[in-house]
């Protein structure tokens, strides 16, 4: 899809600007009224990514842009100059480079509840690799059935899905998150996203395996299933001990 290559190209083109602190200017008329450059001006520019047909600029201060170039908009790099052609949306200016947009159209200033939500898992085809990489930034400490609950990590994953989805790959949710291995992860993440979006495409809930079946037999092997309240949520997780072997929770004997 020529949006999404030109989107990638344009994000790995201002990667120059990253950790630079940006004077922004913007001289066309709908651009100034997006009141962006005003917004982003003195701010370190922190990423620069393509999330679908989107180019997603986050600054500090929890400012986030998005620019959408439909078919007139592109972005490019030069060297700083000091001096403006025409009118250009934005002009990001860091110590050598700037980067400049021309031809809009859609430019638009984001909260940060909005800027910080990971991939979504139901997208189409979903982003694994974004995911992947929000993992490898994300608490290494915290227990994998938290982790995948974390909407800034991967946005979709609910408390049934979690349960289902380690079900399934067979894996504990209460391994710290650096405990698992990258090939597990993509596993993980590709499962709930297959299972999720088969759900979502028939309409019929799924047939859960472990999510609110504690004291049950597990339908692989028999043993009972068990649960207990996870982090600082405390959202319970479900799990088989013995076809998800892992860490025991700190769980009273007599409540196990
Ligand atoms: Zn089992």
């Amino acid at each position: 899809m020529p949006e999404g290559d030109t989107l990638h190209r344009a994000a790995n083109a201002l990667q120059p600007l990253v950790g630079q602190q940006i004077t922004a200017i913007s001289l066309h008329p709908r651009a100034q009224a997006t009141r962006v450059a005003e917004t982003v001006d003195g701010h370190t520019l922190e990423s620069v990514t393509a999330r679908g047909k989107n180019l997603i600029l986050r600054f500090s201060g929890g400012i986030t842009v998005r620019s959408h170039l439909r078919m007139s908009g592109s972005w490019r790099l030069r060297p700083r100059t000091d001096t403006t052609i025409g009118s250009p949306w934005l002009i990001l200016r860091g110590d050598n480079w700037e980067g400049v947009l021309t031809g809009g159209p859609v430019l638009e200033l984001h909260t940060r509840a909005l800027a910080r939500l990971g991939p979504d898992i139901l997208a189409t085809p979903p982003d694994i690799d974004a995911m992947l990489a929000r993992l490898r930034g994300a608490d290494p400490t915290r227990t994998l059935g938290e982790t995948l609950q974390d909407q800034d990590l991967v946005a979709g994953i609910g408390n049934m899905w979690m349960a289902e989805t380690l079900w399934h790959t067979q894996t504990s949710p209460w391994h710290r998150l650096r405990d698992i291995d990258e090939p597990t992860r993509r596993l993980i993440l590709q499962t709930a996203a297959d299972r999720m979006r088969a759900a979502v495409d028939s309409g019929r809930e799924p047939r859960k395996q472990a999510h609110g079946r504690a004291g049950r037999p597990c339908a692989r092997c028999g043993t009972r299933i068990r649960s207990w309240g996870q982090g600082d949520a405390n959202r319970i997780a479900y799990w088989c001990p013995t076809c998800q072997p892992g860490p025991e929770p700190a769980v009273p004997p007599h409540l196990g």
